[in-house]
């Protein structure tokens, strides 16, 4: 649609301007820094950052309904810098004009509602929002358009030049902090470190065909978080781990969607998402406080963070008792089939802590809650939903074991609907189906395959042909009709079909 058939009232707001005031927030000492350097922890304390906008109450001048039309009517819109997370730009990124913007598909995944089948198994109706039908099949790529986005207005401002991104990854994001950084070659160059074989072949082929420098590293992905700190301390680097915030401000657009798709009816939501270095839940809080801030959603949706019993250190932090005696204890992590998830030491955690507490406060109630799963369940839960029409990865189903954890403890009801993070495509994590297939799991992740979820193929060549299809070898007429009979037979026998 053209912005003249628009009404009115609507028109001078569709296209939006660069109109915010940015500053980098600490959260320990509430210092505020300049966003003209790219920083990630305050020079004063060495505490995280958020980004905060001083001139946020000027959304406030139009009303939750006028800002709910103005979301609405720029969905028709054909301005790529506004198809992406920019829909959102007063919210995510209101310095950046859109000629800066970075888009590469990513964002308004589909939500898709669980079949009959799986809600009367779970006990509740809810639905799948499948952010692994992002461009490099995560939610990452959220939070890479936005902060390369600001580095992109950077350099076409001249107050940077020759880039190098860096980031550690669990796979997910440096398979999307390269894909960005190629696409604004040659002013960027990205180089990515990943835990040696503790990521998917999947994965590692991603930033590899994106032709960053690949750097694998003994341990897990605290011991390579140090190392792409002690460079970001020590070289001139732009860091891409969730510990900038500008990730922060762009995985927030996954709460605006959720708002937005479901007509901004959020009191009786639940929103389900897996946590690791805890960004993304993070970001899904603030988010969610932005739109109820301005009134755009009159309620805040209950949130559901879940991990492993194998990386569950932020689920430990909130089963102690509140109050001044409770303490986050980093972990050393197990083995995950939830592998992007696998984080003992979340970088994010005192953004969580600060946020959640905020959360609660405003909401009035109690409305974020921490389950822990089994490895088990993780796997069952994912191979269920698949078997239904899904494609979650084990990520989307360590949200569903967790939101049946969340009902079973009374938190949500059935009267609720859930929306449910796959965080990345199915495709991505599928050698954990061949090892629950092929009952082949190390003994570290104790999963016990489920014979009715198993699934294999069969091969089908009957004895006693003389001759199969070869490539290159054509077979003789009469031989491949024997051969095409045959195994036709066979498969119909397996299946026990009955002949016409
Ligand atoms: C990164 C990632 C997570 C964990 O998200 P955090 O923001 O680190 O908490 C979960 N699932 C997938 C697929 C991921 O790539
Ligand atoms: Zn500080």
């Amino acid at each position: 649609m053209k912005i003249d058939q628009f009404p009115e009232t609507i028109r001078p707001h569709l296209i939006p301007k660069p109109s915010g005031e940015l500053i980098y927030r600490c959260l320990g000492c509430q210092a505020e820094h300049s966003i003209e350097s790219l920083l990630y922890t305050c020079p004063d304390c060495g505490q995280v950052l958020l980004i905060h906008d001083r001139r946020f109450d000027r959304l406030k001048a139009l009303s939750g309904e006028t800002w709910q039309q103005i979301l609405d009517y720029r969905r028709m819109l054909k301005i790529p810098a506004l198809k992406g997370i920019y829909r959102y730009h007063e919210f995510i990124g209101p310095v950046i004009p859109l000629d800066s913007v970075v888009y590469l598909g990513e964002g308004h995944t589909p939500v898709v509602e669980a079949n009959t089948v799986l809600q009367e198994k779970t006990g509740m109706r809810f639905f799948y929002k499948n952010d692994g039908q992002n461009p490099s099949a995560s939610f990452k790529d959220r939070g890479m358009a936005s902060a390369l986005s600001y580095i992109h207005f950077l350099i076409q401002e001249g107050i940077i030049d020759e880039v190098l991104s860096i980031c550690a990854s669990t796979g997910d994001t440096s398979a999307a902090a390269a894909l960005y950084a190629a696409y604004l070659k040659p002013d960027i160059k990205s180089a990515v470190l990943l835990p040696h074989r503790k990521v998917t072949p999947q994965q590692l082929s991603q930033p590899l065909g994106s032709g960053a420098d690949v750097f694998e590293i003994p341990g897990v992905f605290d011991d390579c978080m140090k190392v792409v700190e002690a460079l970001a301390d020590g070289y001139n680097v732009a860091l891409l781990n969730s510990k900038n915030a500008w990730r922060i401000l762009g995985q927030e657009s996954y709460s605006y969607e959720i708002a937005q798709d479901f007509d901004y009816a959020m009191a009786d939501k639940v929103v389900v998402v897996p946590i690791g270095n805890a960004g993304n839940i993070t970001a899904v809080m603030n988010g969610f406080l932005k739109f109820f801030d301005v009134g755009i959603i009159d309620a805040l949706p209950k949130i559901v963070g879940v991990q492993s019993e194998h990386a569950n250190p932020v689920y430990n932090y909130y089963s102690q008792t509140a109050g001044d005696g409770r303490r986050f204890v980093p972990m050393t992590v197990k083995p995950s089939v939830a592998q992007a998830a696998m984080i003992g030491n979340p970088v994010s955690m005192p953004r969580v802590i600060y946020l959640v507490d905020r959360y609660n406060r405003v909401a009035g109630e109690p409305r974020v809650f921490f389950a822990q799963v089994t490895e088990q369940a993780i796997m069952d839960w994912q191979l269920t939903a698949n078997r239904n029409g899904h494609i979650a990865c084990t990520h989307g189903g360590e949200s569903l074991a967790g939101l049946e954890e969340a009902l079973k403890n009374g938190w949500v009801n059935a009267k609720e609907t859930a929306i449910i993070d796959s965080t990345a495509h199915a495709l991505k994590f599928s050698g954990f189906q061949d090892m629950y297939f092929q009952d082949s799991f190390p003994e570290g992740f104790a999963v016990q395959p489920k014979p009715a979820l198993v699934n294999q193929p069969r091969y089908v060549c009957p004895a006693h042909l003389k001759r199969v299809p070869e490539p290159g070898k054509p077979m003789a007429k009469e031989d491949f009709a024997t051969f095409v009979e045959a195994v036709a037979g066979q498969i119909a026998g397996d299946l026990g079909l009955k002949k016409r």
